[in-house]
């Protein structure tokens, strides 16, 4: 039976399998596919509650509409989870099946939408739509008459990261110390060993210790003497609480021309937009910038041009924004394995898509860590950062 608590000093020093820094969507998914290795787990969590920080600023959307075919893989992997979630673990996600629609304005938009579609399908992804403007409009008629291309994939769509962060957590076995900060890490004597992570409620002994810190995971990496080139890059998500003229059975519908997009939201809609941000420190709050509204509103009308007449309507008090941290890796994949320390890993970095990648993420990491997968045939190994294999990544961020 998992617990989500406090701790007091009779829980230590405790011990577990693994222990898991951080109690986001990535660290709660860790502890669900640990239990399923048979791993008992303990998570640390240094806020008061679980899926806080970057998971409760996420759109809560998922794809494999992707063009790498690493990618491809993890998504589908984890999109399948979500279509059983609650036959696997009894928590209702919230997941919608609306598809995402990507639309391009480009004069050459319909041959390069084409060719991604190819790709795509040479990766095993056979379900992408590919769509003229006018095609594109007939399905979707709020679709801007400048729209040349789209394509479109039904399966993908969004869900509620806060019931998938707690549905991972109860259907784990592990005790969630919540209000409990990993400070340093235990050592094995004098060798450099980790064998656990002192907190500042006590020490708990562990065979391995997984960094789940999302933003930070480079300063958690750092105190084991480990530099990791991450970066983190403020993101923002505009919500609009509710108003009549929005399609609610809209897809999510993405400018791939800008990367602005949207999607409806009960009877609301939210927005997101990777904009230029400079790389800042792991923050624990996360300031937003109230230009941001007016840019993502304006950049999503020119795709869907409906907006237009809803956007002089609108009050501030009927718009909510939260910003949260990309944490992302130079070629933009997530960090998912060993490092050069022995006892600590890493699943982390997972930059915009860490609640679509959860699931397959976590699988990864568990069948690494119990040695059903070679490192080297995990895409996502950590060793790629410094054996030359990894590429600059190209992928879109949104
Ligand atoms: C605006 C925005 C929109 C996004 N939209 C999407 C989307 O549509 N789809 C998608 O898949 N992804 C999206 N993402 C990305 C997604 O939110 C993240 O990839 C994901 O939440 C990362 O999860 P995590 O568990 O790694 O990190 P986090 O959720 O940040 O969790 C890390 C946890 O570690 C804890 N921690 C850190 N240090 C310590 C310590 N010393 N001791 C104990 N605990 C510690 C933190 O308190 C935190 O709770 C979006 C992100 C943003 C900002």
């Amino acid at each position: 039976m998992s617990r989500i608590f406090i701790p007091d000093a009779t829980n230590f020093p405790a011990s577990c399998d693994l222990a898991i820094i951080g109690g986001g969507v990535i660290g709660t998914a860790t502890a669900f596919y640990a239990k399923r290795a048979g791993l008992k787990s303990i998570v640390v969590e240094k806020r008061a509650a679980l899926g806080e920080l970057t998971t409760s600023a996420s759109l809560a959307a998922f794809r494999a509409q992707f063009a790498e075919k690493e990618n491809i893989a993890l998504m589908k992997e984890s999109i399948a989870v979500f279509e059983q979630f609650r036959e696997l673990t009894g928590t209702d996600i919230g997941i919608h099946q609306q598809g995402y629609l990507f639309v391009t304005t480009a004069p050459d938009g319909y041959e390069r939408s084409r060719a991604r579609a190819l790709t795509q399908m040479s990766f095993d992804l056979d379900d992408v739509e590919l769509f003229t403007g006018d095609e594109c409009r007939a399905r979707f008629p709020y679709i801007a008459p400048e729209v040349t291309a789209a394509t479109f994939r039904q399966r993908d769509g969004w869900l509620s990261s806060h019931e998938l962060t707690y549905g991972y957590a109860r259907a784990s076995d592990a005790q969630f110390f919540v209000d409990t900060k990993m400070i340093d890490y235990c050592r094995e004597g004098r060798e450099a060993k980790i064998t656990g992570i002192v907190t500042s409620r006590g020490e708990i002994h562990a065979e391995h210790v997984v960094i789940c810190g999302g933003p930070f995971a480079a300063p958690l990496a750092k105190i084991a003497g480990i530099d990791l080139p991450l970066e983190n890059i403020r993101r923002q998500q505009l919500t609009l609480g509710k108003h009549p003229h929005i399609p609610r059975d809209a897809p999510m519908t993405v400018d791939s021309d800008t990367g602005a997009h949207w999607r409806p939201e009960g009877q609301g809609a939210v927005f997101g937009w990777s904009r230029p941000e400079p790389p800042a420190e792991p923050m624990d709050y996360v300031p937003t910038d109230w230009e941001f509204p007016a840019l993502v509103l304006d950049g999503v009308a020119r795709i869907t041009p409906f907006w237009n007449d809803i956007i002089p309507s609108l009050k501030r008090s009927d718009l909510g924004l939260v910003a949260g941290q990309y944490t992302e890796a130079p070629d933009l994949n997530p960090l998912v394995g060993a490092t050069q320390v022995e006892g600590l890993w890493l699943n982390c970095a997972y930059g915009g898509h860490g609640v679509m990648s959860s699931a397959g993420g976590a699988r990864i990491f568990i069948d690494v860590v119990t040695g059903k997968m070679k490192d080297a045939d995990n895409p996502f190994r950590v060793s790629r950062l410094t054996d030359g294999t990894y590429k600059r990544g190209e992928k879109m961020v949104l």
